[in-house]
């Protein structure tokens, strides 16, 4: 495959016939399987999957506990910035919502990180709207070179860049990239990313492969749940993560799972997606790729996440603030980009990974392993 043939995936409507005809007979065959293909996960995903949820379960965390041990990795989200020059109409960064923005300076950032390395973080995950005029490959070149001596690893999530930009960053100490694609059905996209650079679906959806082309080690996948037909949806995924598998061979890869959340404009999800269906999809995701980080945040209510932890989660946050400068500099400010359902403190996650006899990982990554093959 040439580095620059486009993902491809197939039409929508053709895979949700095969999808939702899937029947039980699929899915003990996927199931009997040790490795499972796009066809398999089909099964896993499609509603005739659910007369197996037990034993997708019971499977899931046998794999996961094979390959990762009984360990979750802990992170913090470190909102950097609210500012942002799109719209999209379930969040409340979009631009045309009137909420105060907020671009953390070096000082502020430094207070921020800080707070959490306290706690204990050692991976922390800056997240920023989409504004490059204020907060460009310049600013986050800054902040990795600031913050990087500190902490043991620093993800981002924001907006897509130019492989160039990724290798910058990438020589700055970056770790991981995520890009969630929110959707995958091109007209839903279209209805809900309507301004800014994001209403481009296809050079959002390249942006993954830009990183891994400039090395980045970890490249983390994502669909906003709820925005569309979540098994569809995450069936998009499973061939964008093939994909960029063979061309990203070098790199390793993650998948959230972010559930729309009420947030400012009041947002309803289009699609909503219950406990039920998200058990079934992460242990569908775990039985696919016994290797996959699988990322829940503090979207999720703590009850929900203690039951789905030992499904195959691999890392939580904890403890989080999604406002730019909510830990330390104003925490006393609104200026979220959603509400969370998780409170507990972090100290409180920890027990709770602890009494469910996980261990918390706080580190599995050192600066000093950070080469450059590019
Ligand atoms: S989802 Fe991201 S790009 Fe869209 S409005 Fe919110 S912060 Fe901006």
């Amino acid at each position: 495959m040439s580095i620059h043939e486009p993902v491809q995936l197939p039409d929508w409507q053709t895979a949700g016939l095969s999808l939702y005809a899937k029947t039980e007979a699929d899915v003990e065959r996927a199931l009997a399987r040790s490795q499972r293909s796009i066809e398999d996960f089909m099964a896993l995903v499609s509603p005739a999957a659910r007369p197996y949820l037990e034993v997708m379960a019971q499977r899931s965390h046998q794999l996961t506990v094979q390959r990762f041990g009984r360990t979750q990795q802990l992170f913090a989200p470190l909102y950097v910035s609210n500012a942002c020059a799109n719209e999209c109409d379930y969040c409340g960064f979009s631009m045309s919502n009137r909420v105060r923005r907020k671009v953390l300076n070096d000082s502020e950032l430094a207070r921020e990180a800080d707070f959490l390395k306290r706690q204990g973080f050692e991976h922390l995950l800056l997240v920023a709207g989409e504004a490059p005029r204020v907060a460009g490959v310049e600013y986050f070149e800054r902040a990795l070179r600031q913050l990087g001596p500190t902490v043991a690893q620093i993800s981002l999530e924001v907006q897509p860049m130019a492989t160039e930009e990724y290798r910058r960053l990438h020589r700055a100490g970056l770790h991981a990239v995520l890009v969630y694609q929110e959707t995958y059905h091109r007209p839903t996209y279209r209805s809900h990313h309507t301004r800014g650079n994001k209403a481009d679906y296809d050079q959002r959806l390249a942006a993954l492969g830009r990183a891994g082309d400039a090395g980045i080690h970890r490249l983390g996948l994502g669909v906003l749940l709820g925005l569309a037909d979540w098994r569809l949806d995450s069936l998009m995924a499973a061939y964008h993560l093939r994909y960029l598998e063979r061309r990203c061979w070098r790199s390793r890869f993650s998948m959230s799972f972010p559930r729309l959340r009420p947030a400012e404009g009041g947002f309803q999800a289009p699609h909503p997606l219950s406990d039920a269906d998200l058990v079934q999809l992460i242990c569908a995701w775990r039985l696919f790729s016994p290797e996959l980080e699988l990322s829940l945040s503090t979207r999720e209510p703590a009850s929900l996440r203690e039951h789905l932890l030992p499904l195959g989660v691999t890392s939580l946050s904890a403890g989080s603030s999604t406002r730019p400068g909510g830990y330390a500099v104003e925490p006393e400010i609104a200026l979220e980009q959603f509400s969370i359902d998780d409170n507990r403190s972090l100290k409180d996650v920890v027990a709770a990974v602890q009494r469910l006899d996980y261990q918390p990982v706080w580190k599995d990554w050192d600066p000093h392993l950070h080469v450059e093959l590019w």
